[in-house]
């Protein structure tokens, strides 16, 4: 059969045959089960459930039907083995981090990532024994030159956040490969439309749903998915090893990230919250198509501005990185992009005179956004961690959001004109 595309499976999830109608309703229009525990019909039959000798639901911590109906769409759409969902990005990311490394442990991970995922290494990781070592994501040599005999996994950014930089995915999968340790790809900032961390050789995705697959800036939520390709009884820690030695070579990772990770340290996403998302990843194809096409054009417009320093945006020819953006993400390269005005000054007289966009730390909402991050998201960090980061003192990050084009470009164009020639 003809495989169905990715905008085609977040509408309906890969097909399936022979439901009972009961299911098939509750597969095609998940419904919000808001109990924290599941009743069975005899005690019997609870304790078969908690002994795992019968499949069934038993306290949302754990697993909850309508959460499971969001996991199996996500799953569906990485082509993964499975899907676990979290609360939120971060706890999505903690769970998988804790699931694979031991204290002694070390991980390589890119260095211009999300400041939550850099703090979660110092503060958490960090005091527990783990260390990191940064290495520049798109640099292979600098990746390949931080393993050393205690890494455990690689970890990057499809496209990194907020300075836009893009790894090379594959080889990167193939180092990693070499020594046999798995590779997680975060790819919030793309959402599982645009590129398939799978096919680029990722072990694990991860990603935040608050972003674009929920898409209103609703719910938060974060996702885990595991491809399928690595296999776990190679891997570290022992724990892994060994549920994969007794569940099968693959499926070491998800059972330990759910029944000895993730139920033990909470961090469980909402039925509610796992119903918003479902009905964000439905609109996700076009939603997608639509943030591309604006972003496209505004970063083109803006380019062509004097009053505009620089534009970064993974698709612009400008971009060091845009010969395998193009290649690796071949439906477009998502809403965010950056644009440096010269000073701080100037950044925040454009941020007053904008009139459109809205003014918040968020991501991949349907509508536009626009923030300073050295003075917001990045003001804790030192001056040169920030800089590295790339949160430069003139640089603004823009979410573009899915109006129409031509009112972001209107208001865009006369914010420019008014740090030029407005009242000093
Ligand atoms: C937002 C974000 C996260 C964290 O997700 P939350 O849902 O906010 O916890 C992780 N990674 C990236 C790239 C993000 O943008």
């Amino acid at each position: 059969m003809r495989e169905l595309s990715a905008q085609t499976v977040a509408v309906h999830g890969a097909p399936r045959r022979n439901m009972s109608d009961q299911i098939r309703y509750a597969t095609a229009f998940p419904p919000i089960h808001q109990n924290a525990a599941f009743e069975h019909e005899t005690p019997e039959s609870l304790a078969s459930v908690f002994q795992g000798k019968q499949p069934g639901h038993i306290y949302s911590r754990i697993s909850n039907p309508t959460v499971a109906a969001f996991e199996s769409r996500i799953n569906d759409l990485e082509g993964g083995i499975g899907s676990i969902a979290f609360a939120s990005g971060m706890a999505a990311l903690t769970v998988t981090l804790l699931s694979l490394l031991d204290s002694g442990d070390e991980l390589v991970s890119g260095s211009s990532i999300f400041g939550g995922t850099a703090e979660l290494y110092e503060h958490v990781l960090g005091r527990y024994g783990v260390t990191t070592r940064f290495a520049d994501p798109t640099s292979i040599e600098d990746i390949r030159a931080s393993i050393t005999d205690k890494t455990k996994l690689i970890f990057l950014e499809a496209i990194g956040n907020p300075k836009l930089d893009v790894p090379n995915i594959t080889e990167t999968a193939n180092l990693a490969n070499e020594h046999e340790i798995p590779l997680i790809i975060d790819t919030t900032l793309l959402s599982p439309v645009l590129v398939s961390a799978k096919a680029l050789g990722a072990s694990i995705v991860v990603s935040s749903c608050t972003k674009y697959i929920s898409g209103s800036g609703r719910a938060l939520g974060g996702i885990i998915t595991d491809t399928g390709t690595f296999d776990w009884k190679r891997g570290r820690p022992r724990a892994v090893a060994e549920a994969a030695a007794t569940l099968g070579a693959h499926l070491g990772f998800l059972s330990i990230a759910r029944k000895r990770i993730a139920q033990n340290v909470g961090g469980c996403l909402s039925p509610f919250d796992a119903f918003l998302h479902l009905l964000g990843v439905e609109t996700l194809g076009v939603r997608m198509e639509r943030h591309c096409n604006n972003a496209m054009s505004l970063a083109r417009r803006l380019s062509a501005d004097k009053r505009v320093v620089h534009v970064c945006y993974p698709r612009l020819e400008s971009h060091p990185q845009h010969h395998i953006a193009f290649r690796q993400f071949t439906g477009g390269c998502g809403g965010l992009l950056t644009i440096r005005l010269g000073s701080k000054d100037r950044c925040y007289r454009f941020l007053n005179a904008l009139t459109m966009p809205k003014h918040l730390a968020n991501l991949g909402d349907t509508r536009t956004l626009v923030i300073h991050p050295a003075s917001t998201i990045y003001h804790s960090l030192p001056a040169e961690r920030r800089e590295s980061a790339g949160a430069h003192d003139d640089l603004i990050r823009i979410s573009v959001g899915i109006e129409s084009y031509e009112d972001i470009e209107a208001d865009f164009d006369q914010a420019l004109e008014e740090v030029e020639h407005g009242a000093q």
